[in-house]
């Protein structure tokens, strides 16, 4: 089969990607080496090869060739070393040392410089590549220039490659902030074996324009040096454009525009952002004071600062009254997120949707933040466990994927990881209650075995999508569990036969 993308380039976008045929969904777009992967801006210590948290202290685990932070599984490895090799010799070559931190929680300012000088490295590695992938790339220059981060980045990078670093003959001070800059608009998040985010620059994945509706998805694999595989998460018609997201589907058009604003430097326009529903879902929308059927919802979703309106009487709210009251809310979720207690949480996660249900429309944001909480609950803390939950907690659980599902079909459609996990929570419930009901005669046989029949092909759909995963990670093994626990399932359909 052809290539399935194709690049084209107008003033509005600039340069982006339109399917060349149909596309399936699942099929795979293209593959991409990382022109470089490292520590995210503000990273506490982690390992400069392998990118797991260490302890940055004094006793904590260093290469043995330059004293920065590294793991003793990747120090144990010396030849092995990929990511950490040019700049370890340049370390040493410079007696450029790393000041030990107290705490190993806090962001680590030392290494801010790693992912750009790595980009910078290469550069002369592979100046084809960078020559025709990396220079194309948008930094927004002006917009970034003199800003408070702007400024740090010259202090804690720019400063720091040219003098102790020995980088000065090397490196302009334009060409260190346009490569932080490149990272801060174009680089994705990527995952370590263990699970902790770090970043990569993908050249391919960032030509695609961004959408609060993606239609690609990709998987990055940590075992194979972070390649990544750009796959249509739907199916796409020839002609169609090929959308990425630089942003968090489950927020609010404002909280979305907002990270896309200070992040990424520039304002979605895409459907979803434009229609104040949301694409009928009301993530954003909240019930109306004065009339029962009403919701209130912005008159301009791309200004923060425009007035709510009610749909169906003439109640009008401020923009800003608005948008501080779904804050206030918020805050108050995030607050449980913080707590120890699996029990509390979920008592209080509970509590707090329950309380929200005359404010805000059932499906917004931040319901579906809760309930998303809640679905890791039910079935995970002592207690809960799900062999515990009683007939009516397990009907709650159904109740809560399929009411996130409804928004995950909208934002995050076809074969999303995200959509993959809430297939996997809803399996269970639903054999567990189908066994009960069985055994206490209100159940058919037949209608057990449909049951069956629908947590066997909701374990199936997960393990296809989850397969694409690196078998290492999380996911990964989820696809291994979810075929396993769909043959059960078949083995105990056969059995009813
Ligand atoms: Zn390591
Ligand atoms: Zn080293
Ligand atoms: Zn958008
Ligand atoms: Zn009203």
């Amino acid at each position: 089969m052809s290539c399935p993308v194709k690049v084209l380039e107008n003033a509005e976008l600039g340069r982006y990607s339109v399917a060349d045929r149909n596309i399936n969904a699942g099929e795979v777009l293209f593959e991409e080496n990382p022109f470089a992967i490292g520590p995210k801006a503000d990273s506490f210590p982690v390992c400069l090869e392998c990118c797991r948290s260490v302890d940055g202290n004094a006793g904590g685990p260093k290469c043995p060739l330059c004293g920065w932070p590294m793991c003793e599984d990747c120090s144990e490895n010396l030849n092995n070393i990929v990511n950490h090799k040019k700049e370890c010799a340049l370390f040493v070559e410079n007696k450029v040392k790393f000041q030990n931190v107290k705490d190993s929680n806090a962001s680590c300012v030392q290494l801010d410089c790693i992912t750009p000088l790595r980009v910078l490295l290469q550069k002369e590695d592979q100046a084809e590549r960078w020559n025709a992938e990396i220079t194309l790339m948008e930094y927004h220059p002006d917009a970034r220039k003199d800003t408070a981060i702007w400024k740090a980045d010259q202090r804690n990078v720019v400063e720091y490659l040219r003098g102790p670093c020995g980088l000065k003959d090397c490196f302009s001070e334009e060409l260190i902030q346009r490569v932080i800059g490149i990272l801060a608009v174009n680089a994705f998040e990527a995952r370590t074996n263990c699970g902790s985010a770090i970043r990569g620059l993908y050249p391919k994945l960032a030509i695609m324009s961004h959408s609060c509706v993606p239609n690609v998805v990709h998987s990055i694999y940590p075992s194979d040096n972070y390649r990544l595989v750009a796959r249509a998460a739907v199916d796409v018609a020839e002609g169609e454009k090929l959308h990425t997201t630089y942003t968090y589907t489950l927020y609010g058009t404002s909280l979305r525009q907002n990270s896309l604003k200070v992040g990424k430097y520039f304002t979605c326009h895409c459907a979803r952002c434009l229609d104040p529903t949301e694409l009928g879902t009301h993530f954003s929308s909240l019930n109306c004071e004065r009339c029962c059927n009403g919701l209130i919802e912005s008159s301009n979703p791309l200004d923060d600062q425009a007035d709510w309106k009610c749909t169906h009487c003439e109640f009008t709210i401020k923009g800003e009254t608005a948008l501080k009251k779904t804050q206030y809310m918020q805050n108050e979720v995030d607050k449980v997120g913080c707590l120890n207690d699996g029990r509390e949480k979920l008592d209080i996660y509970e509590r707090l949707l329950q309380n929200f249900t005359t404010i805000l429309h059932p499906l917004h944001f931040i319901n579906t933040t809760i309930r998303d909480n809640l679905i890791q609950l039910y079935g995970r803390i002592p207690g809960y466990r799900m062999s515990e939950l009683p007939d009516t907690l397990l009907e709650r659980k159904v109740e809560l994927c399929k009411d996130v599902l409804k928004i995950l079909n909208v934002f995050e459609p076809g074969k999303s990881r995200a959509r993959a996990m809430v297939l996997y929570e809803l399996h269970a419930p639903i054999v567990l209650l189908a066994k009960s009901n069985l055994s206490r005669g209100k159940l058919e046989v037949n209608e057990f075995k449909k049951k069956l029949e629908l947590a066997i092909e909701l374990l199936q759909e997960c393990a296809t999508i989850l397969e694409w995963e690196d078998s290492c990670t999380s996911e990964g093994i989820l696809a291994r569990i979810s075929k396993q626990a769909a043959l059960q399932l078949k083995q105990t359909r056969q059995m009813f036969s």
